[in-house]
């Protein structure tokens, strides 16, 4: 069977080809090179493909640029798919999957590559899906390859998804906690194993359409967790409890644990928005209700505007309010904006008459992009905060959350902060003249600068 592939020089490196360079496609195929393999990255977007061809990144996330250069004998980044599919031993599409109008996941991009490995493949090849897509869509590839191929040579089918967080995607992809397998038949299993030799994590062979639920259940049961956590929060504001106090106390339960258990503004991101959203509306499409997912969207949707809610506390309105925002993505570590709780809070602020001033040590110039106009981009805390009204913290920055907190009281006019990421502990806030509202705790100076 294996004689199926070409291998190179030491026998065990392979060929292999990435369509769709994002965060999970580009992590791959670096990490897939430095491993040895040689590895060509796919892209449609002609100016990605430049910037990598000059060994730069497209995308913030922390140690890929290092690694990127390290393993650049390996690699290679084209918009010309041919060259890459038609000899290529393993082939792992990494384009994207996402939100439909309908909430059900948009799968063009994944049969549109199908359509051009159909077209190109020379080779017996093993096609696997990384992207994440809805069970069953793995048969629906395969018997959509096998229909338009070309020429008489066996294509196989496998699913890999993705578990890596943005943020530490170089070092989840090299330490996984598992590496799934979804396979009908051994052959592709045994080769997803070689290419995966070298990487310490478990490797857990499993039906093609498990693997595809696997992963939708995981990041389904993280954003319930969450949304789990923001209730409990919620009600600890109305009846006196902290709830950095109960996750603590609950975390040390091993059944539980520590992470994910972290209350906020709610989850944005490229994933568990529309992950939860795609399972759901597949879980209706086939008679089911998932009435827990359900939950977990709705819980959503309302937190991520807790702190616009909170600051109808101390403003009746925000009209020429000066708003300092800290923190643009939708979580740390990455220039990502998908779905980011500022995408939304903002425009209702500027709707309502207040002068945002914005500070994101990454995320900014993608913002920029969104908001070209009437936003002040700051290039440090000090300047966003400096004369406002009021601060909001979207995204829990390193920078945040070791800023002296003294300056909240010496820099802005009304030092009403309202941490949506509960950066700071109560009692820090103890002897000042600050205002500090965050999620699931008392406010420490509730009365301080309320509007009369
Ligand atoms: P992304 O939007 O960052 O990147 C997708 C890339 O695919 C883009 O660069 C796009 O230009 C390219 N593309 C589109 N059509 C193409 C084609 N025909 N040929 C070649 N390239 C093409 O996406 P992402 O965040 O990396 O996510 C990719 C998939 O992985 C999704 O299904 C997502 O749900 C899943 N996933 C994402 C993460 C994450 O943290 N981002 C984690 C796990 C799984």
């Amino acid at each position: 069977v294996n004689k199926l592939l070409i291998y190179t020089k030491d026998g065990k490196k392979m060929k292999i080809a990435v369509p769709g360079t994002g965060y999970v496609g580009l992590v791959t195929g670096v990490c897939l090179a430095s491993k040895g393999h040689k590895v060509t990255c796919v892209d449609v977007d002609e100016n990605k493909v430049k910037k990598m061809q000059r060994g730069e990144s497209p995308i913030y996330e922390p140690g890929l640029p290092e690694l990127m250069k390290e393993s650049m004998e390996n690699l290679i980044f084209t918009t010309d798919y041919k060259s890459a599919y038609q000899d290529a031993d393993v082939i792992f599409i990494g384009v994207g999957t996402p939100e439909k109008y309908d909430g059900s996941a948009n799968l063009t991009y994944v049969f549109q590559v199908a359509k051009q490995i159909a077209q190109t493949a020379e080779k017996h090849c093993v096609v696997v899906l990384k992207s994440t897509v809805p069970i069953g869509t793995n048969d629906k590839i395969e018997s959509y390859i096998h229909n338009k191929q070309v020429n008489d040579v066996k294509i196989y089918v496998a699913s890999n998804p993705e578990f890596l967080s943005q943020g530490t995607a170089v070092h989840d992809t090299l330490h996984a906690s598992r590496i799934v397998i979804g396979v009908t038949e051994e052959y592709p299993a045994d080769v997803l194993k070689q290419v995966y030799e070298n990487f310490d994590a478990p490797k857990l062979v499993v039906e093609r359409r498990s693997a595809e639920m696997i992963k939708y259940a995981s990041n389904d049961f993280l954003a319930l967790k969450i949304s789990y956590i923001n209730e409990i929060a919620n009600l600890c504001e109305t009846v006196g409890a902290d709830i950095e106090e109960v996750t603590a106390g609950m975390g040390f339960d091993e059944r539980i644990g520590h992470r994910f258990l972290k209350s906020g503004i709610g989850y944005g991101g490229s994933c568990f928005p529309k992950d939860t959203k795609a399972l759901n509306w597949f879980a209706n499409f086939n008679d089911n209700e998932l009435r827990t997912i359900k939950a977990a969207i709705e819980v959503n949707e309302n937190q991520k505007f807790k702190l616009v809610k909170k600051a109808k506390k101390y403003y009746n309105d925000f009209l020429f309010l000066n708003v300092a925002i800290l923190g643009c993505t939708f979580k740390p570590g990455t220039d990502d904006l998908r779905e980011a709780p500022s995408l939304v809070n903002i425009p209702i602020l500027m709707e309502d008459g207040a002068y945002i001033r914005v500070w994101d040590p990454v995320g900014q110039e993608n913002f920029k992009k969104c908001f070209p106009e009437k936003i002040q981009y700051c290039s440090c805390i000090e300047d966003a905060i400096a004369g406002a009204d009021l601060c909001l913290i979207l995204t829990e920055w390193g920078e945040v959350k070791e800023f002296d907190i003294k300056k909240y009281e010496e820099l802005m006019k009304h030092p009403i902060v309202l941490d949506g990421r509960n950066c700071y502990n109560l009692s820090d806030f103890a002897n000042t003249r600050i205002t500090y509202d965050s999620i699931g705790r008392r406010t420490v100076n509730p009365d301080l600068y309320i509007e009369k």
